[in-house]
């Protein structure tokens, strides 16, 4: 078609990534071959959407083609089959951009994934469904009119690049986009009308737009002898002769004759408008993966209707999994679709639901909207918030739904659960019922996890709060220091471990009347003591007093303050956080953002408290030490270490690790009885740990 006679071809390269997809799409085995139809189907089903959309307010967008369709033609003879659609084309630029040489973001991810042995259908999740063209043809060409551009063709058999041209042939598309598969040899059933129907009822059965296949239809008629002679010259081929000799006494013949027409292979009804009651859910599946591209099922539906002063259905869905790009903040998730009185009007309605329901998919179908909504003024509307409120109140049901099955909400927890907690972060109306659905791994649940409702009905006689500890993984936080006090008495403490539980629980702050304490900050209050328990204790902070003024003295700036703990059992010592300034688990957090920022940062992580164990043997021999002779180098050193030691076993991170590799290995010279080198060239500026060593100078400027 593009021939060189036009004289304007332009030829481009496919971006690097593309070209890469597409040698993996031609040259490797997929048995799935058949999606591609309804990736092709889909994307003349989005084009229309827009050119639909456009026209809501600007009826003249129309003008060009005024029916919006999908049509099917398998030609036999050329052996191609084309899919036309009527939506908003592609002017020359959109071709070149968006056909091959702008990479989307899940070119990449989507070979990775094949690579990694997904099946080839997924490809309409990541943006990439167009290419899926090249598992069944060796040449593709697509026509295309825009409103706004001339009528221009792209063609290409892969190998690297492709051609567009200016079309001129003459025949007119008025508007939108005809795609022409030129089939590989074996892929020649794709042109069986049987094969093609079964596949739009499979795939694209609730396309909202009708798809009309043009179909080859043969009757019998009788007509005369001279008739055939006329009929056989005008189409040759397509006729056939029966009943030759009995017909030729009356001089009739019966000759079958074939004749096209335009054949609406979908039913168009949508789902929504049905009664939940009479609907399989098969066919929720096949509309769901219709609407989503989705490979596999839904995990959960949720299909209702809203009436009174206010009317509308919806269906939602909750997928199986999450998917790539479920955090790529620069793309906004938001996957309902709004339609008014059965009109799309568009996708991705960001004030129908809020961000951390953004991986919830489905359809709104309003009856009180002004079908010329727009964008604009989407967010000053009142019904659309009413509608919003409804959508996360039938959110959480069906979250609740699928909990009742322990299988599934693993899931949905493994999912999702970022998101739950977003929520509860972010929504504060709902949080309440968003803290439900919560689920963590703790001191006393093994394996399962357990919901702070379940935490609650286990909590011991005189326990007022819920325990928790961050940190960053479960193995992190089990033996942690701080949990030694309430393992002991048997109060369960909850490991949350992912990076926004620090976010969600600084929000959440108590449930079911029940505060929730960090284990890590300070103020952590166990009083059960007997009168002569507090005595004794009372007693012996006293006698460690001057130690943490010591050990105050020696660390400066590091620490806020000293003082002898009541969590801790074995460890010598540990580091809390102040009550409301960010956790050992939140500074990393916060060190890890690229773009935090630091005065905050400086704030907010500076108030460290040294809680020594005055039970702890270390800090018994300490405290004889530092009252023999407050300054003792080596009780300098060794409260160094201890602290750097705390940093690490209560989750900080070290800003200077290799002075605390030196101290450590001096420690590990001394337990071999390794000499001192007195002019170590590696050692020379390591801090000393023996007292002998303390004269060296050079020790307080490492410090
Ligand atoms: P996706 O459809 O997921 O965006 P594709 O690779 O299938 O990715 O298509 C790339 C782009 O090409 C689309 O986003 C759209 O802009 C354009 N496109 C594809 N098919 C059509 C069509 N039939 N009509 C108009 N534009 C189309």
């Amino acid at each position: 078609m593009a021939d060189v006679q036009m004289g304007e071809a332009e030829t481009f390269a496919f971006q690097a990534e593309i070209n890469q997809l597409l040698s993996l799409i031609i040259n490797t085995f997929y048995s799935n071959k058949e999606i591609f139809l309804r990736e092709l189907i889909s994307n003349s089903s989005d084009a229309l959407d827009k050119i639909r959309f456009e026209s809501l307010t600007d009826k003249s967008k129309l003008d060009a083609q005024p029916e919006l369709f999908i049509r099917i033609v398998p030609d036999k003879v050329n052996k191609t089959l084309s899919i036309i659609d009527s939506g908003i084309g592609m002017t020359k630029a959109d071709l070149v951009n968006n056909l091959g040489t702008i990479a989307r973001s899940g070119t990449k991810e989507f070979m990775e994934a094949l690579q990694a042995g997904a099946d080839v259908s997924m490809i309409g999740q990541f943006g990439v469904g167009f290419y899926s063209a090249y598992l069944v043809a060796e040449k593709v060409i697509v026509t295309t009119k825009h409103n706004d551009d001339e009528q221009y063709i792209w063609e290409s058999q892969a190998g690297g690049s492709f051609i567009v041209t200016r079309d001129v042939s003459g025949e007119q598309l008025g508007r939108g986009t005809k795609i022409t598969l030129f089939l590989k040899e074996d892929q020649l059933e794709y042109l069986e009308e049987r094969r093609i129907k079964d596949l739009v009822k499979k795939h694209s059965e609730f396309i909202s737009y009708p798809i009309y296949l043009w179909t080859e239809k043969t009757t019998e008629k009788e007509i005369s002898d001279d008739e055939e002679e006329e009929t056989k010259k005008e189409e040759e081929g397509d006729v056939e002769e029966v009943d030759e000799d009995k017909d030729k006494k009356s001089k009739k013949k019966k000759i079958k004759e074939v004749s096209h027409e335009w054949q609406l292979i979908n039913k168009q009804k949508p789902i929504w408008l049905r009664k939940p009651e009479e609907i399989t859910k098969e066919e929720y599946a096949a509309f769901y993966k219709s609407l989503t591209n989705d490979w596999e099922e839904h995990l959960a539906v949720k299909h209702f209707s809203v009436e009174g002063q206010l009317e509308f259905k919806a269906i939602l869905f909750v997928p199986k999994r999450a998917p790539f790009d479920l955090f790529d903040t620069r793309k906004k998730m938001n996957n309902i679709k709004l339609y008014v009185r059965r009109v799309f009007i568009m996708d991705n309605c960001e004030e129908l639901i809020p961000e951390y329901l953004g991986f919830v998919k489905g359809v709104v179908d309003s009856d009180d909207l002004p079908l010329n909504i727009s964008r604009e003024t989407l967010q000053q509307n009142k019904i659309l918030k009413v509608i919003r409120k409804n959508l996360v109140k039938k959110c959480i049901e069906m979250f609740n739904e699928i909990a009742e099955n322990k299988e599934d909400y693993a899931k949905f927890y493994e999912a999702f659960s970022k998101n739950l907690k977003l929520g509860i972060h972010e929504d504060s109306q709902n949080r309440a019922k968003l803290a439900d659905l919560l689920r963590y791994h703790s001191t006393k649940s093994g394996d399962e996890l357990t919901s702070l409702k379940d935490y609650v009905t286990r909590m011991k006689e005189g326990q007022k709060d819920i325990y928790y500890i961050t940190g960053e993984s479960r193995k992190a936080v089990e033996n942690s220091p701080f949990l030694e006090r309430l393992k002991k008495k048997g109060y369960e403490v909850l490991y949350m471990v992912d990076a926004i539980d620090e976010y969600a629980v600084g929000q959440l702050k108590e449930y079911d009347g029940k505060k929730l304490v960090s284990a890590t900050k300070e103020g952590l209050k166990l009083d059960d003591e007997t009168e002569e328990e507090k005595a004794a204790k009372e007693e012996k902070k006293k006698s460690f007093e001057n130690l943490c003024k010591t050990m105050k003295d020696i660390l400066g700036d590091r620490v806020e303050k000293v003082v002898v703990s009541d969590r801790i059992v074995d460890s010598p010592c540990c580091l809390v956080t102040g009550e409301y300034g960010w956790t050992a688990n939140m500074e990393r957090i916060m060190k890890a953002q690229a773009l935090r920022d630091s005065s905050m940062s400086s704030y907010m992580s500076s108030k460290k408290t040294m809680e020594i164990n005055p039970d702890n043997g270390i800090m018994e021999e300490l405290r004889k030490r530092a009252e023999a002779d407050k300054n003792d180098k080596s009780v300098k050193d060794l409260v160094l270490l201890l602290f750097e030691t705390a940093l690490l076993t209560s989750g900080f991170s070290l800003d200077d690790p290799n002075t605390f590799a030196a101290r450590i290995h001096r420690m590990l010279k001394l337990g071999l009885s390794i000499e001192e080198e007195e002019t170590g060239g590696d050692d020379a500026d390591m801090p000393a740990l023996e007292e002998d060593a303390a004269e060296e100078s050079k020790m307080e400027e490492v410090d």
